[in-house]
């Protein structure tokens, strides 16, 4: 990914040009198409799809209609708050409260202006999350959410140019010019006004993550392959700003060897990890990011995650989950002991760990204010997976890219996972929902300009 000088002229020009159509990708377009910009969006992809098509398209907001509605009480400051608890007070505050101020109006105008149905996920509590915040299309999944998105922009008349990766950026000491672009092995360059980079982080670079982030480089890489990192390769070479680059999303509940994601839901409704000696080993009401490593450490990288009908029944709204259950991933079991069979456990240290679990003080300071584990069980075998990077760019309250003096770079703007998120400098800082949180609303942002 280079940055080279402009070409004498563009062949095609626009005020606002777009690279990546995930979910910020394609609000940045509707976004920019509604503030009067003439827009074009170019993907590397056949379809619109990225990072958001394989997430659960879980939104956090505070204070929507749809909340109001439902009777919860919520504030964006309430919400800024569980996501500084959550990194520690790692994140810029000025960037939380952006996000946690935005992310609101961007539910409703999605819901108003474009009709997309989301609902509260009002069944279960996300780890860290005061208030149930989650918004989602009925079938909860990422893939709706793109698609979604994408038929909006086709109503709205936006070209997007798929099939089409970005590989040069043009700029003039600080100004970008445009782009050139590969499609197939035409090469073919477009000039614009400004550039958001919506490509996302570089979770699909090997090199990059065994260089920022070499606890999880052995994991399994669940996110989209085409993130590549192109966004942080060109802001370096122009001299941008970067922070938390060794910050990330793992998930400790990947079916194995499915490769399927199971909703945390599993855990924070009731559910437990063991390993192979039929042991917890740690605190499972903590975030799924974490887990990851958790996971891993374990013998044979696995873990089983075990839960009951009453939560497999709140699982079930994640279409994940029901694409697990029809592949076989997740078992059946009518007492403990042919659980134990099912998932080669030791039976005795089964039923003494799922007995533990409401007596007394838990090792790991897990609060079981739950209804315990009842048969029929179910059981299914995981892994952690790295999910998508959460370090960036750094941007200023309108989106734009920072230079090392804080100064911004003036029509270069970065947005979603191209930007430096909200989840610390690790992976224990990720607050469910930060992923999506950051391409909306400041996507959302960019676009407008
Ligand atoms: C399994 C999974 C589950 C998740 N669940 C959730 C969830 O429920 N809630 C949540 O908040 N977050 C979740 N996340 C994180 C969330 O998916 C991402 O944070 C979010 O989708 C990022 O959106 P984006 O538009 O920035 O990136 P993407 O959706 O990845 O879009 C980036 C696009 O840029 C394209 N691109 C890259 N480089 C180029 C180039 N050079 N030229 C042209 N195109 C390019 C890519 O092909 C891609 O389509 C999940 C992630 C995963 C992997």
């Amino acid at each position: 990914m280079t940055v080279c000088a402009p070409p004498a002229s563009f062949p095609i020009s626009v005020q606002t040009l777009i690279v990546g159509a995930g979910a910020c990708g394609l609000i940045a377009a509707l976004s920019a198409h509604e503030a009067g910009q003439q827009v074009l969006v170019v993907e590397r992809d056949p379809v619109p799809s990225g990072s958001t098509a394989l997430s659960a398209g879980l939104i956090p907001a505070a204070g929507t209609a749809i909340q109001r509605a439902a009777g919860i009480d919520d504030t964006p400051a309430r919400f800024a708050a569980d996501i500084q608890a959550k990194a520690d007070g790692e994140n810029d505050p000025a960037l939380v409260a952006l996000l946690a101020e935005g992310a609101g109006d961007v539910i409703d105008w999605l819901v108003r202006d474009h009709g997309l149905p989301f609902s509260l996920v009002d069944d279960f509590d996300y780890p860290g999350h005061a208030r149930r915040r989650m918004h989602g299309l009925p079938s909860r999944s990422g893939r709706e959410l793109v698609d979604a998105l994408r038929a909006a922009c086709e109503a709205e008349g936006i070209d997007i140019l798929c099939d089409t990766r970005a590989d040069r950026l043009y700029a003039d000491g600080p100004r970008v010019r445009g782009i050139s672009t590969l499609r197939g092995d035409m090469r073919e360059d477009i000039g614009c006004d400004r550039l958001i980079l919506a490509c996302n982080g570089y979770g699909g670079n090997r090199a990059r993550v065994a260089r920022h982030m070499p606890d999880i480089e052995g994991a399994l890489w669940f996110g989209h392959d085409g993130n590549t990192g192109d966004a942080l390769d060109w802001g370096e070479a122009l001299g941008a700003q970067t922070r938390h680059l060794g910050a990330y999303q793992g998930h400790g509940n990947v079916a194995h060897p499915h490769g399927i994601l199971i909703t945390w839901a599993t855990m924070t409704a009731g559910g437990i990890q063991l390993n192979a000696a039929g042991q917890r080993f740690h605190d499972e009401s903590h975030g799924y990011s974490e887990a990851a490593r958790a996971v891993l450490a374990q013998p044979g990288g696995t873990a089983v995650s075990v839960f009951d009908a009453r939560i497999a029944a709140i699982a079930r709204q994640f279409q994940d989950f029901r694409d697990a259950e029809a592949q076989g991933a997740i078992k059946t079991a009518g007492s403990l002991a042919d659980l134990a069979v099912a998932f080669k456990l030791p039976a005795d240290a089964l039923a003494a760990t799922v007995a533990a679990c409401h007596k007394g003080a838990d090792p790991f300071g897990r609060t079981f204010d739950i209804p315990p584990l009842a048969a029929p069980f179910h059981g299914v075998r995981v892994t952690g997976a790295l999910f998508h990077t959460q370090g960036g760019l750094v941007v200023g309250a309108d989106a734009r890219v920072l230079d090392a003096a804080d100064a911004p770079f003036p029509n270069l703007y970065a947005a979603g996972g191209a930007a430096c998120g909200v989840s610390g400098a690790g992976d224990a800082g990720y607050l469910s929902g930060n992923g999506l949180l950051a391409a909306v609303v400041l996507g959302r942002i960019a676009g407008l300009g």
